[in-house]
């Protein structure tokens, strides 16, 4: 079998066509512009690079982008304020703290200090106890697109045995609980998983996401699985020139591919729906802020 590739570069861009619409509707028709705030504590390359580019398509989109930037060395207290003020700021209708904060920043204390109506990232511990109750809630943005690319690729996932690799509370538990509310049988392995080939090889819909270059070798993949790959990893690629580098992810892409029904890739695949997700999320709280209805397709 050769796997349907699941372009999510393409589906993003779909994603984003669907957010602009929205947003051109909700100026036009209600003369509200939906405002999207990033807080970036330090100088950490990556979160420049994410914040950078999550504000450039803010703007694309129509919306309004607002950047905090500051020190590394920023107490909680001033923080706090910030987020504060963003939280009682009716033009601010999304709010996001880049992670991870430096170390002396208590990362949980902060994300809970968000308003909850505001968290386009899902974190709050209010949204994952919506998440996990099946009521209405901000959804994390990684697992969300995952679930878009899944609906869009079956209609419907109802009874599907679903495996997610990984338990972290940014992708692998909200992956879970999005995958149940569905209807999927959903198992999660993770590190203490004593025989992970076994309990991948029963999936009809695999999700990865542990941070470890291609672990999951083709033999795993039951024959006409769905292979959703959430993994970044960068690797040292001496074939291409000195001292360049390839990013791969947590699948080893094609055998996995080779024996998949469908597959997405790395890099163009789960990446790119992370940042279109977060402008669905701002979209959805702006709607819901304003008692207007929510857009169709772009909630969980
Ligand atoms: P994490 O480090 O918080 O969690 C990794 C999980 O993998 C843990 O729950 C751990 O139990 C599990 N794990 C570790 N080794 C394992 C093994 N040998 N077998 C089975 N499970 C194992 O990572 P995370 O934040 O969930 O991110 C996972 C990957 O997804 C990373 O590569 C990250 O860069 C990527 N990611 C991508 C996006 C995106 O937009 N595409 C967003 C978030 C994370």
């Amino acid at each position: 079998m050769t796997a349907k590739i699941i372009d999510g570069k393409e589906f993003a861009a779909r994603v984003r066509g669907q957010v602009a619409e929205h947003v051109t509707r909700l100026k036009n028709d209600h003369g509200i512009t939906p405002g999207l705030a990033v807080v970036l504590v330090g100088e950490d390359p990556a979160s420049q690079v994410y914040v950078r580019s999550k504000g450039k398509m803010t703007v694309e989109v129509g919306m309004k982008s607002v950047e905090h930037k500051m020190d590394a060395d920023t107490s909680e207290t001033d923080l706090l304020k910030v987020i504060d003020d963003l939280n009682n700021d009716p033009d601010i209708h999304g709010i996001l703290c880049q992670l991870p904060l430096p170390k002396h920043l208590d990362e949980d204390l902060i994300i809970n200090s968000i308003s909850p109506a505001k968290d386009v990232d899902g974190f709050h511990i209010s949204n994952v106890g919506l998440l996990g109750t099946g009521q209405k809630s901000m959804v994390p943005c990684t697992p969300l697109g995952c679930l878009m690319m899944l609906r869009d690729h079956h209609g419907s996932i109802s009874g599907m045995d679903a495996v997610v690799i990984g338990r972290s509370n940014i992708v692998g538990k909200p992956m879970a609980q999005l995958l149940l509310n569905d209807s999927a049988t959903v198992t999660i392995a993770h590190s203490r998983t004593k025989d992970l080939a076994d309990v991948v090889r029963r999936a009809d819909i695999v999700v990865a996401a542990v941070g470890r270059p291609e672990m999951v070798p083709g033999d795993w993949i039951k024959e006409g699985a769905t292979v959703i790959d959430v993994g970044i990893n960068r690797l040292d690629a001496p074939e291409k020139g000195e001292g360049k580098t390839k990013l791969v992810g947590d699948v080893h892409y094609e055998s996995c591919a080779a024996r998949a029904g469908a597959i997405t890739p790395v890099p163009g695949g789960v990446g790119p729906m992370t940042i279109a997700c977060l402008l669905a999320n701002t979209v959805t709280a702006c709607c819901r802020a304003n008692g207007l209805d929510e857009p169709e397709g772009l909630t969980a």
